[in-house]
């Protein structure tokens, strides 16, 4: 029995507000709080409707402002703050739990505003104040970065001595019948997809111009989709936390017709971070462009197909070379029905519900910050399928492992 304060009222938000109000016995109290608190409000009466779970209430925060985060949350006591915000607010939760004496999960590694670099320095480097002050920060407890670290840590434990090449193979093959809309948070998610890919290799970063190595992988019940190397956040910690790994990269499918709006995005200059005058006041491009797009929150209705997310790792057991596939497969109608929002909210949501019911149970836990690869995946896979994305294994299969 725990109070939870969840700060985000976004897609993300409302799928980690359904999934704890779905387990009473774990979230007996919850605070949903966020910039906008009409928006917490939608989401509550939802869930109140669909779970019976009554103990739900909302505020209205700026999580970019520690005093009134450490006031929010002296006034509630949560053991737990789940981050479901934006990424620039990493570190003012992050000091806000830390004044508080909380504990801290997230699905996102920080960024600052005004440069799109996405790296976990800023974050590790609260290693020991968090350590000091015995509480527990998980980072990156979504879908990827997420369950795919929890997935290469079960594949680490269970059947490999060692493992040689990581691929995260990440696609999209849902149809929502916008001409372009982003799956998640569209500031982030560009900002994402438009900078250069990066990967592992031989113990060093090797750079690519953005999409430039692509390949037609085949997902499971999916079929061929074309899927392109992206720099990926959980690749900075797997390849520090597994170091025999020769190489890791991170693939995602996108379509001609995104591909082609990024371009003319960019090109055009909307994809820009820098202020521009706009008669008169500071107007930047990307989150300009952000207001007028889709809500992702708001593309479930229509959302047909799926997502497929996992990982095809090859390396050693007992002197034998070996392969492994590891995977889910959600249907963003299925989220939908059951929380009003598409999959990619959905498959980031169960997690870090289910991150911090690991947490809440003491099955995960620690005094320091944490990538979720450096606790005990047993327990989280364990339940991962009973809460909504279940998993696969092949071992040894017929993959595409050449690429
Ligand atoms: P949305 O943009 O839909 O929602 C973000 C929410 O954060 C909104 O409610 C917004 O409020 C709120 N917010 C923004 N700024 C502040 C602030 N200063 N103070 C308080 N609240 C604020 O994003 P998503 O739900 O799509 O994504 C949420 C998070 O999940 C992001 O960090 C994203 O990167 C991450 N993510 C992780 C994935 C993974 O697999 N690990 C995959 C997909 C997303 P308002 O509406 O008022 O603007």
């Amino acid at each position: 029995m725990s109070k939870v304060l969840i700060i985000g009222a976004g897609g993300v938000g409302r799928v980690v507000v359904y999934k704890c109000a779905q387990h009473p016995e774990v979230f007996s109290e919850i605070l949903v709080a966020s910039r906008t608190k009409s928006k917490c409000d939608v989401i509550v009466n939802d869930v109140k409707r669909d779970t019976g779970h009554q103990n739900i209430t909302t505020a209205g925060v700026d999580a970019e402002d520690v005093p009134a985060l450490v006031a929010l949350i002296r006034s509630f006591q949560p053991k737990l703050v789940i981050h479901v915000a934006l990424p620039y607010q990493d570190l003012t939760i992050m000091e806000a739990c830390l004044q508080t004496g909380v504990n801290y999960l997230d699905t996102a590694n920080y960024e600052p505003k005004d440069e799109a670099k996405f790296e976990y320095s800023w974050q590790w480097a609260l290693q020991d104040r968090f350590k000091q002050a015995g509480l527990t920060a998980i980072l990156g407890c979504g879908f990827d970065p997420g369950v795919t670290g929890v997935f290469t840590a079960y594949a680490a434990k269970h059947y490999f001595d060692e493992m040689h090449y990581l691929d995260i193979i990440d696609a999209n093959a849902g149809s929502h019948g916008k001409a372009f809309a982003t799956n998640f948070n569209p500031e982030i998610n560009i900002r994402e997809v438009t900078q250069k890919g990066r990967y592992w290799e031989n113990g060093q970063w090797i750079y690519t111009e953005p999409h430039e190595i692509w390949k037609d992988i085949n997902y499971p019940d999916v079929g061929p989709k074309r899927s392109y190397v992206i720099y990926h956040e959980e690749l900075e910690s797997l390849v520090k936390n597994y170091p025999t790994l020769k190489r890791a990269r991170f693939w995602m499918t996108f379509g001609d017709e995104y591909l082609t709006h990024l371009r003319v995005i960019q090109n055009i200059g909307m994809a820009g971070i820098e202020p521009v005058k706009y008669k008169g006041i500071d107007v930047i491009p990307l989150e300009f462009l952000k207001a007028v797009l889709p809500d992702p929150g708001d593309l479930g209705e229509n959302y047909t197909g799926q997502t497929s997310i996992g990982c095809r790792i090859r390396g050693i057991k007992d002197g034998q070379p070996r392969n492994y596939y590891i995977w889910n497969n959600c249907q963003h109608q299925d989220a939908y029905k059951e929380t009003g929002t598409q999959g990619v909210s959905y498959t980031t949501g169960v997690p870090a519900m289910l991150g911090a019911k690991m947490f809440l149970e003491g099955h995960w836990g620690g005094a320091g910050v944490f990538n979720v690869e450096e606790f005990n995946p047993d327990p989280f896979l364990a339940e991962l399928g009973k809460v909504g994305l279940p998993w696969h294994e092949e071992h040894n299969g017929d993959l595409e492992f050449e690429y």
